[in-house]
């Protein structure tokens, strides 16, 4: 036998009803959902900061760093929405080892499949029961999707996801704005096409159905850098890529135009103290250019309570365990920063 199957999982369906949002949490998310939208289709001039480590590995340090970003977001909620990230199946980049909360929701023992489901959506439950925060995630196994189809408020598809169609068709059927990488290779046009599928609707087999998804309206790219035939890290969020991003947008006949800048990964050749300076770079080229400004919808940036990354087996309080991100205290200051400004 090639894989060995262990036990049948309980559908999305199953756990939603064992783990279930309230009332008052639906009607937060549905809230800020609206206010996302909105930012989408231009008829909110708010920048969305969608803002967290790179991997949530524990629940304690990932709640504690949520409830600084709900402190701050109270002092910017007339310019800014908080869209923290939650990120529950990160792998290191290489696949081997450690994949995630999904996989590992305890970093020190066997995987356990069912328990990282619960983890999940328990972390994504906790942030939006204890911090009306709905946040964003990214869609590693688009099979996985509907475990936190009703928490999550934003959704990436990854730079190494982005070409694959499974991918692609389930963006098209994902209720909440998607954000398209553009490829490690840095190809504009794979994202744009990308964006294309999802932006339309397809018929096709999810989770042993037939399904008919509507096309997701929200669908966008995101620029997160690349890397050149040698390796080298190129970063592609100055004013020249972002007016070049336009121009493929306008000779598409896409909906919602809309960029969000990762200032991390290969735009900042993940020197995370560079993220500072980035962010503040695509701040001023939206301020020089009122295309750009319409066109740039937000950042994405790793961040987390410590500055940089720790080693397996560290164990250092909310220090990230896969890309370094800036810490807590500079964290604070650039949201400050970003707000003063728009
Ligand atoms: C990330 O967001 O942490 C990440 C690894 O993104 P990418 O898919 O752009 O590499
Ligand atoms: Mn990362």
């Amino acid at each position: 036998m090639q894989m060995q199957f262990h036990r049948k999982l309980p559908i999305p369906q199953d756990v939603k009803k064992d783990f279930p949002l309230t009332d008052h949490m639906v009607q937060v998310r549905a809230k800020r959902d609206e206010s996302i939208r909105a930012v989408f289709d231009g008829r909110s001039d708010k920048f969305i900061l969608v803002i967290g480590p790179c991997s949530a590995d524990q629940k304690e340090p990932v709640l504690e760093y949520i409830s600084r970003l709900r402190r701050v977001e109270e002092q910017v909620s007339d310019k800014i929405i908080i869209i923290p990230r939650i990120y529950t199946n990160k792998p290191r980049t290489t696949g081997q080892g450690y994949k995630g909360m999904l996989h590992q929701p305890d970093p020190t023992a066997k995987p356990d499949m069912y328990k990282g489901i619960v983890a999940i959506r328990d972390i994504h439950l906790a942030a939006l029961r204890d911090y009306d925060f709905s946040c964003a995630d990214e869609m590693l196994y688009p099979e996985n999707h509907r475990y936190l189809s009703d928490l999550l408020a934003y959704v990436a598809v990854g730079a190494r996801s982005v070409e694959n169609q499974q991918h692609r068709l389930t963006a098209s059927g994902v209720g909440v704005p998607v954000g398209m990488k553009n490829p490690t290779g840095g190809d504009l046009s794979v994202m744009m096409n990308s964006i294309v599928a999802a932006q339309s609707s397809h018929t096709f087999i999810y989770r042993g159905w037939e399904v008919t998804s509507e096309g997701n309206a929200y669908a966008h790219a995101i620029l997160r850098g690349y890397i050149d035939y040698a390796g080298r890290s190129v970063s592609n969020y100055h004013y020249e890529d972002l007016l070049r991003v336009q121009a493929l947008y306008d000779q598409s006949n896409l909906i919602n135009p809309s960029v969000l800048v990762d200032t991390n990964h290969n735009n900042s050749g993940k020197n995370y103290l560079e993220q500072i300076r980035i962010a503040k770079d695509i701040v001023h080229s939206r301020n020089q250019n009122s295309d750009i400004k319409r066109l740039v919808k937000g950042l994405m940036i790793e961040s987390y309570i410590e500055d940089g990354a720790q080693g397996y087996g560290e164990n250092v309080f909310g220090k990230s365990i896969t890309d370094p991100c800036l810490g807590w205290e500079k964290t604070e200051r650039l949201i400050l920063d970003i707000a003063e400004k728009l």
